[in-house]
């Protein structure tokens, strides 16, 4: 079993909910959540669209009032700050650039707000702006940039007045796929280099397993599962965390005796399963092709995807039970370059040590 791998830091809570919680009318978009954030710590809000990530940042920064619960920051109660108060910034997906201003004016207008000008003001800007290697633009104006550029004000003029908390929503989700993985080492280094605390909402399972120190796994406004991304890869506590970050198989069945009897077989359980879990959880990249191991499932090849540094093989599962229950019906499983590879309508067997899978309710 994986250990718990304490926050980044290991230190101070930077940011605490307590029983923080939201409804829009009788919705409730936000069930009563606790979360710790350590200081520098890098979280990440995962979860599908409407799950409630969006409404916890901004009851953490106070664009909302929460129906219930506290946010501690540094310790102190939150409660009635206004959001410009507290010491956060946010990054959103429309950068909100003012278009009448030119890069450097709104870069400077956070320290206007807060009473920085002059020389100071200038300084500041000037380090923001080559922070995100756009030193050279600062006179130019917002639609003379492309967008990733203007992503890029948009973090410099969140980092230039050095907030402590940076609250991120899918500041990367209007780029396109080469230019978002670039943001997101970029992001990587100015976390490092500045040693904020960021909260970072994404949809997107890659980019939360690339950036966090910690994922917190969202749906259906609770959350389901924080822990690093090992953790949540490796050990997924539930149905919903094992599909929604990687590819998985799932078994589904009854208990008995130490086993799992699903429409596909009977099946050893984990050694260190929970007494009560009633569905297995096999990676692709746990899967053996042939019968090297215990547990086993047989079908019929349906797809070969080839993925250059992977090939994934999909197969449908021999028909189980008539009586069988729901659960998967194929299987995939993931081989490495030089191994031999199935063909389509091909009958082959796949197995998987006990003992590396995980049980989830
Ligand atoms: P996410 O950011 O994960 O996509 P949100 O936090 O935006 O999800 O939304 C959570 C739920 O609250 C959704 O069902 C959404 O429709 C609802 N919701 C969000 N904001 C409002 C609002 N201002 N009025 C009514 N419902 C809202
Ligand atoms: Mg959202």
């Amino acid at each position: 079993m994986t250990e718990l791998v304490p926050p980044a830091s290991g230190g101070a809570a930077k940011l605490v909910t307590q029983g923080l919680e939201m409804r829009f009318g009788l919705l409730v978009a936000l069930e009563p959540t606790d979360i710790t954030v350590a200081v520098g710590e890098f979280l990440t809000l995962l979860g599908p669209s409407g799950s409630g990530k969006s409404t916890l940042l901004q009851l953490v920064c106070g664009l909302l009032e929460p129906a219930g619960g506290t946010v501690l920051i540094d310790g102190k109660d939150q409660t009635g700050v206004p959001v410009y108060q507290r010491d956060i910034g946010l990054v959103f997906q429309h950068y909100a650039l003012f278009p009448h201003l030119t890069v450097g004016e709104n870069v400077a207008f956070p320290l206007k707000m807060r009473g920085i000008a002059g020389a100071e003001a200038k300084a500041k800007v000037k380090a923001a702006l080559e922070m995100v290697h756009l030193g050279h633009l600062g006179h130019r104006f917002p639609r003379e940039l492309s967008g990733g550029q203007q992503q890029r004000v948009a973090l410099a003029r969140c980092f230039v007045y050095e907030p402590s908390i940076i609250l991120m929503d899918e500041p990367l989700g209007a780029l396109d796929k080469k230019l978002r993985d670039e943001m997101q080492i970029e992001i990587k280094r100015l976390h490092r280099e500045t040693g904020a605390t960021i909260i970072y909402v994404t949809h997107d399972q890659e980019e939360a397993l690339a950036m966090s120190d910690r994922i917190c796994v969202m749906n259906h406004a609770k959350v389901e599962q924080i822990g690093t991304p090992h953790e949540i890869y490796s050990r997924p506590r539930t149905e919903f965390a094992a599909n929604f970050i990687g590819l998985s198989n799932i078994f589904r069945g009854e208990r008995s005796d130490g086993r799992l009897v699903t429409p596909h077989g009977a099946f050893t359980v984990p050694a260190d399963a929970p007494g009560t879990g009633a569905a297995i959880v096999v990676r692709p990249e746990q899967l053996t092709l042939g019968e090297a191991c215990e547990n086993r499932v047989c079908g019929t090849v349906r797809e070969v995807v080839y993925a250059g540094s992977e090939t994934r093989i999909i197969t449908r599962l021999d028909a189980g039970g008539a009586a069988g229950g729901e659960g998967a019906d194929e299987f995939i499983l993931r081989l490495l370059p030089g191994s031999p590879i199935p063909t389509l309508g091909e009958r082959i067997s796949a197995s998987w040590n006990p003992d590396i899978a995980t049980m989830v309710p």
